[in-house]
């Protein structure tokens, strides 16, 4: 070929209106395809990462997974049937495809969920990450604090994430955190105030980093401990936060709002005297959480807010028995690995739901009562080999077990 005629065999383009031209064995191709097939690369890249997230992610529609939830949770209808939407939509969120510059663009979904201590709100973030097979970790603002204090950095929530992704970042990138005690980090006073405050606001102000949807530089390991190693580069944009806290007290706040002082006396109307006082919590409102002490960008960080109810004595009874992995049904469970049959009189399972009652433990309570009352059985029954092939928990035996059991220490004044 004449060397003055070369041309991109792409684009037929002269060498002299390029600005870079590289030869191939056998033709040319100037900057300008190169950028172009460049941006088609990864434009087909993209559209089979998505492809691989739809086929990893179990996407159910929301109606489905809520039933799913039912399996492991039992009530807490109101939490379930928003979480499953805010969810699916996060998830159909992630999977859309960029498909034109009109294109209506769907806002991360995080979610707050208010309810009492041992309501399940740990147990709710645990099944939708168990149900849509995505990483999940658990992490406790208590012991965050603001960048350089003693404690540990916000980042090391993403550690976390990143262990339970097998250190596999671009799952970790779609995984769900769910952060515990989120009431314990609310500012002293509803006031700014000019004294440092690094348990509280500063790490707000840090937790927000995470939530915009950035990239954070995470240490694998955790901690600052290991000060040498290498920084995981993770895009938080698709990381869906679960945000759990009891809020004890925030019924008052509630309360004060819906100016339910007047109930009972002198209603005004028909509406207000609807407000249930026994469960303040349903009516919980963004502005309840400002007054709590969270600051408003962190709380617009959260579009999604929903409660928990606090457990009753019916929810504790089948909390008890009919989840997938009751209690009840793990114990049933551990005893036939010893190929022994075991079984609880109803009476039992009633005696244990008054004594968790009894504790103000809530669901929690449930675990260590029946903890106490098995334990002799689990120590010694293994050991019988084939002698034993039965074993009835009776009321008797139930009492006399709590009797003896440390666990009345336990019981709340
Ligand atoms: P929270 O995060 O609200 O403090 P958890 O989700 O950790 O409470 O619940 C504590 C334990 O109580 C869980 O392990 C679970 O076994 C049980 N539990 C609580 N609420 C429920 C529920 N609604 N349905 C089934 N189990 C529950």
């Amino acid at each position: 070929m004449d060397k003055d005629n070369i041309k991109c065999s792409f684009c037929g383009r002269d060498k002299r209106d390029t600005l870079v031209l590289i030869a191939g064995i056998t033709g040319h191709i100037c900057d300008k395809c190169i950028a172009q097939a460049q941006n088609i690369v990864q434009e087909e890249l993209s559209s089979k990462i998505n492809e691989n997230i739809v086929n990893s992610l179990n996407l159910l529609k929301p109606f489905d997974i809520k039933k799913h939830l039912d399996e492991f949770v039992i009530g807490q209808d109101d939490a379930k049937k928003v979480l499953s939407v805010a969810v699916y939509n996060h998830y159909k969120r992630i999977t859309q495809k960029a498909t034109g510059e009109d294109d209506v663009e769907i806002e991360k979904s995080n979610v707050i969920l208010v309810g009492e201590t041992g309501t399940g709100k740990t147990l709710l973030a645990r099944s939708i990450a168990r149900i849509l097979n995505v990483p999940f970790c658990i992490a406790d603002a208590t012991v965050l604090t603001e960048a350089g204090y003693v404690g540990e950095d916000v980042e090391s929530i993403l550690s976390r994430l990143l262990q339970a992704a097998d250190y596999d970042a671009t799952a970790a990138e779609r995984g769900i955190v769910f952060i515990d005690e989120i009431d314990k980090i609310t500012r002293k006073s509803d006031n700014p105030s000019i004294t440092r405050d690094v348990s509280g606001e500063g790490v707000q102000q840090a937790l927000l980093k995470l939530l915009e949807g950035s990239v954070v530089g995470v240490p694998p390991q955790g901690g600052r401990k290991h000060p040498e190693q290498k920084l995981v580069q993770l895009n938080t944009k698709n990381i869906l936060f679960v945000c759990g806290g009891a809020f004890d007290g925030i019924d008052k706040i509630i309360g004060r709002r819906l100016n339910t002082q007047a109930i009972g006396f002198n209603s005004k109307n028909e509406e207000e005297a609807a407000v249930d006082v026994d469960n303040m919590l349903q009516y919980v409102a963004p502005q309840d959480l400002k007054k709590y002490g969270l600051i408003p960008e962190l709380i617009g960080r959260f579009p999604v807010l929903t409660y928990l109810n606090p457990l009753d004595h019916t929810t504790l009874r089948r909390i008890l028995t009919e989840p997938k992995n009751s209690l009840i049904k793990q114990y049933v469970k551990l005893f036939e690995m010893e190929t022994i049959e075991l079984s609880f009189d109803k009476k039992v399972l009633d005696y244990i739901v008054e004594k968790a009652v009894e504790f103000k433990l809530g669901a929690r309570g449930l675990r260590s009562i029946c903890e106490a009352i098995m334990m002799d059985a689990m120590y010694e029954l293994p050991s019988k080999g084939d002698e034993v092939k039965e074993f009835k928990v009776t009321l008797p035996y139930a009492k006399m077990k709590m009797k003896k059991s440390t666990i009345n220490k336990l019981k709340v004044a």
